[in-house]
């Protein structure tokens, strides 16, 4: 079975390096990996990460609510520097997180900046939010055709709205086992979910086949079917321009 993880963040690990975290990936069927940044220090590794495994390593670029001090003016320009010059990269890890900083501003105009820039270049936004359903009523309208809501652990209203506006979700290896998120991991049509890990922080690829077994338990579903559907979707996802 192959799989795609659709959210990692490859320069962020410590006790292992790339290679071995790729390698690991292979060796457990998984053929791709989005490599996100979180701020604009990490864009040129997560470049260097894609020069090095063109075929395997496609890169998001983008800024990350928690580290928006970082955030230096121009921001805008070099990111839209970066997507012309990686015509296959996403934008993000871009995102709302009303728990960690109740402050709407400037999570919210940067957010918004993320996701124009998306639209406009024709590029998927990874989204992170979190108790940010209020702020997002704002800024819907403003989400480019394709994006995914990341880490997916929300509420039925939520996913009814990403479902609707033709958005995705990914599951991480972290729900499993989370108990109260089966009705959730079963409302989620097969066409609109993605795997992913966010390693190193909730997973990490070589755990994919399980979270496959995991959510094709709760789901009813043949394992082998669902990891096609999860797959093509991930491919229909990140192919840019399509
Ligand atoms: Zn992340």
């Amino acid at each position: 079975m192959q799989f795609i993880d659709t959210h990692i963040h490859l320069q962020d690990y410590k006790t292992r390096s790339a290679p071995q975290v790729l390698a690991a990936a292979a060796a457990a069927g998984v053929r791709r990996v989005v490599c996100a940044a979180i701020r604009e220090a990490d864009w040129a590794d997560v470049a260097a990460l894609h020069e090095q495994n063109a075929d395997t390593v496609i890169p998001a670029f983008g800024l990350h609510p928690w580290y928006l001090d970082d955030c230096r003016p121009g921001w805008e320009t070099r990111l839209a520097q970066m997507l012309e010059k990686y015509p296959r990269a996403l934008v993000g890890e871009a995102g709302l997180d009303r728990l960690k900083n109740p402050q709407p501003l400037p999570q919210k105009e940067i957010f918004a900046a993320q996701a124009d820039l998306a639209r406009q270049y024709g590029r998927p936004l990874l989204i992170h939010a979190v108790k940010a359903q209020e702020w997002l009523e704002d800024l819907w309208d403003r989400l480019p055709p394709k994006f995914v809501f990341h880490s997916f652990n929300g509420k039925k209203e939520l996913l009814q709205k990403i479902v609707k506006t033709g958005g995705y979700v990914s599951l991480a290896p972290s729900i499993s086992g989370r108990p109260g998120k089966e009705d959730m991991i079963a409302a989620v049509p097969a066409g609109r979910l993605l795997w992913e890990t966010d390693g190193p922080y909730q997973g990490e690829p070589e755990q994919l086949p399980g979270l496959l077994q995991y959510v094709a338990g709760i789901r009813k579903s043949e394992a082998a079917e669902l990891a096609a559907t999860v797959y093509r979707n991930s491919e229909e996802f990140i192919n840019v321009g399509k």
